[in-house]
């Protein structure tokens, strides 16, 4: 990789930053999770690494939120090389066209989700992780840190519980797959895995350390070690495309162009496969429950520097 390549980014990133900072933010802080409704709504911060290490980052980049349904990749990432290809038969990889709790796909395809990466398909994850893992939360959470090398990730208690306390919806996507039998474990013990997997906090700069395998065909390029095989790397990235922005997918591929995954926290990652990972995070959400700003962000980004995978 040549380092001139990425000349100008820094100026570039904080450029852009300043500029979405102006513009009127029509997005809310999501509100149905009481503990996120806490948030400053004015926070922004990017942070981007590329496969060589330099980094480049702007704003609230180091200020830790909880990544949310951004933990579907890497519960997806661990679940794939527990269970193999067998996976598919109880999850699929199209685009859902719906909203990430929506429940009506669902009863129409028998208890089998249409992605992973929304909440029915991340249900059905965390219960075949329960399946294979000893110490599901523990084990989770030694692998989300073993990718980074980053001992100083955590789950957020506070954001679980007061998500448990609201749930309702997840535990209905989670009763409606049981009774499919797609669900095979307690269903509080999956709920409750679930929540705490959701709660996980990480800033712009770990979030982009994380998923900077993708962006390196399943190799972690700081540390050398191979985190998924290049076949599922590629894979990965296909689903988070597709799927990544629930009904909102193929808008972000419009204007933005990368594979990536949002979190209701406001958090986005993206991954320019063969280049760079990309975090941003301001915490108000469009209607579709992904960050306004973050996708503002994202697109004039890859806009000017033509890093798109298109
Ligand atoms: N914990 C959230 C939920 O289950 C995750 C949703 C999201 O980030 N889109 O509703």
């Amino acid at each position: 990789m040549k380092a001139e390549k990425f000349i100008g980014y820094q100026k570039l990133l904080s450029s852009i930053t300043v500029e979405c900072q102006k513009i009127d933010d029509i997005g809310n802080v999501a509100s149905y999770i009481p503990e996120l409704h806490h948030i400053d709504p004015n926070k922004l911060g990017v942070h981007l690494t590329t496969i060589d290490n330099q980094n480049f980052s702007f704003g609230d980049s180091t200020e830790k939120f909880s990544i949310q349904s951004i933990s579907k990749v890497l519960a997806l990432a661990l679940a794939i090389e527990l269970e193999g290809d067998n996976l598919w038969n109880r999850v699929g990889v199209e685009p859902s066209g719906t909203a990430f709790n929506s429940l009506v796909q669902l009863e129409y395809e028998n208890g089998i989700p249409r992605n992973p990466l929304i909440n029915a398909g991340a249900l059905v994850i965390c219960d075949i992780l329960i399946s294979h893992l000893k110490k599901p939360k523990y084990d989770f959470l030694e692998f989300t840190r073993n990718i980074s090398e980053n001992p100083n990730l955590n789950y957020n208690s506070k954001i679980a519980e007061s998500e448990k306390l609201a749930g309702f919806r997840n535990a209905s996507l989670i009763n409606l797959m049981r009774s499919y039998g797609n669900i095979n474990n307690d269903i509080n013990i999956v709920l409750d895995f679930y929540f705490n997997l959701c709660s996980i906090e990480m800033s712009c700069q770990e979030l982009a350390h994380e998923f900077l395998f993708l962006a390196s065909d399943g190799i972690n390029p700081v540390t050398n070690q191979r985190i998924v095989s290049s076949r599922r790397s590629k894979r990965i990235n296909a689903i988070m495309l597709m799927c990544g922005f629930y009904d909102e997918a193929g808008e972000f591929s419009f204007k933005v162009g990368l594979p990536g995954k949002s979190g209701v926290g406001g958090g986005i990652i993206a991954i320019y496969p063969g280049n760079y990972s990309i975090a941003v995070w301001s915490p108000k959400l469009n209607k579709k429950g992904n960050s306004y700003k973050g996708m503002k962000v994202l697109e004039s980004f890859t806009t000017k520097t033509r890093s798109s995978i298109f």
